[in-house]
């Protein structure tokens, strides 16, 4: 979740695929508010769900994530980074529709680089679950696309930048390409003697962790790079016991496992909840990295924290928790040189 601009259109395979490939879990996502909430056990009308938000940007949430929502309460916290209300309508001044300033670095078709040896290869717009707080909400998916020709200017901008060192996978979601469309990728960026290391940022492992199937293992594990792999998880209750198995699979194939979360507004600004997915995330093997400040963009007003708030709660969490367990709070602001610590 970390580039806003250069989303290319979203993939959906056209065949139908046996049950138990991630493709088919892939799809078989929740689209409706009403069949969310029914198998919650929850109304619509309480919950002020909003038909012009749900058009603005769609409900989509695969089912294994839907599961770990608790039945029955209209607060829970993997329910509200899900579904559209009301309040996503409300215009407020200062957010604003490209608020991390992609738009302006834009490096090459699908490279976005703004800190110092670190490019960020925009694999594809598709994500597998559709986060309200998220500024892909106002993405023009038509505006770039992931075909092959894509990938070479891509590729070429790396190759004549000896600087870069780092090479990101974000999107969207990378791991919503077919694994074979990611080796391809790999294997160009092999051969650019100057990339040394490889970043995959992705939500998959924990909203459908079915994608961490033995081709994805024998992927990752094959690369020639140390691999860090940036996983997206906001609460504990987002891990179960598929999730682990996920993230056990990665570690196994050499990854360096770190949590990038958003500080959400009735989601997660509580220290207990906040030590809670430190310590649920390291028990899975996921040092945290990163609690951001949310990127300011028009419809998620109402899960703003307040910097006053978060850092206090930030330094409740260092006066509770083992220095490792303590995530950077952190917020990104156009034309910085890297993320700013509050
Ligand atoms: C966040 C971000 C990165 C990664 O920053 P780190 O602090 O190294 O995690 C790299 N490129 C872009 C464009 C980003 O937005
Ligand atoms: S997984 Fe969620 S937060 Fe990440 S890019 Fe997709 S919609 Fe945004």
């Amino acid at each position: 979740m970390i580039t806003a601009a250069l989303a290319p259109a979203p993939q959906e395979s056209p065949a139908p695929l046996p049950a138990g490939r991630w493709q088919a879990h892939w799809r078989q996502a929740i689209r409706d508010p009403a069949e969310l909430l029914a198998g919650l056990g929850l109304e619509a009308a309480d919950l002020g769900v909003s038909a012009q938000a749900l058009a603005q940007f769609p409900l989509r949430v695969p089912r294994g994530f839907a599961a770990r929502m608790r039945p029955g309460d209209p607060a829970d916290p993997l329910l509200r980074q899900v579904l559209p209300v009301d309040a996503e309508m409300r215009v407020v001044p200062g957010f604003s529709f490209d608020a991390v300033g992609d738009g302006a670095a834009k490096k090459a078709t699908g490279v976005i680089q703004k800190y110092r040896g670190r490019a960020l290869l925009v694999a594809t717009g598709s994500c597998a679950i559709n986060c309200r707080y998220c500024f892909r909400r106002h993405f023009d998916y038509a505006g770039e696309n992931a075909a092959r020709g894509a990938w070479e200017e891509a590729l070429a901008a790396i190759a004549a930048d000896p600087s870069i060192d780092e090479v990101i996978l974000s999107g969207g979601d990378p791991l919503a390409l077919a694994t074979a469309k990611l080796a391809e990728l790999t294997t160009a960026l092999a051969a650019i003697p100057h990339v040394r290391r490889l970043r995959i940022h992705s939500r998959l492992p924990v909203v459908l962790p079915e994608r961490v199937d033995d081709e994805l293992v024998h992927w990752l594990a094959g690369l020639p790079w140390p691999l860090a792999f940036v996983i997206h998880a906001n609460h504990a209750n987002e891990f179960d016991a598929s999730v682990d198995a996920a993230l056990a699979r990665l570690r196994g194939a050499g990854a360096q496992l770190l949590n990038q979360a958003v500080l959400l507004r009735g989601v997660n600004d509580d220290i207990d909840v906040l030590a809670a997915l430190s310590e649920r995330s390291f028990a899975a093997g996921v040092l945290p990295y990163y609690l951001h400040q949310l990127d300011r963009v028009q419809g998620v007003a109402h899960f703003e924290v307040d910097d006053a708030r978060a850092l206090e709660l930030h330094a409740a969490l260092r006066a509770r928790l083992s220095g490792y367990l303590v995530p950077k709070l952190v917020r990104e602001i156009a034309g910085d040189t890297g993320k700013r610590p509050l």
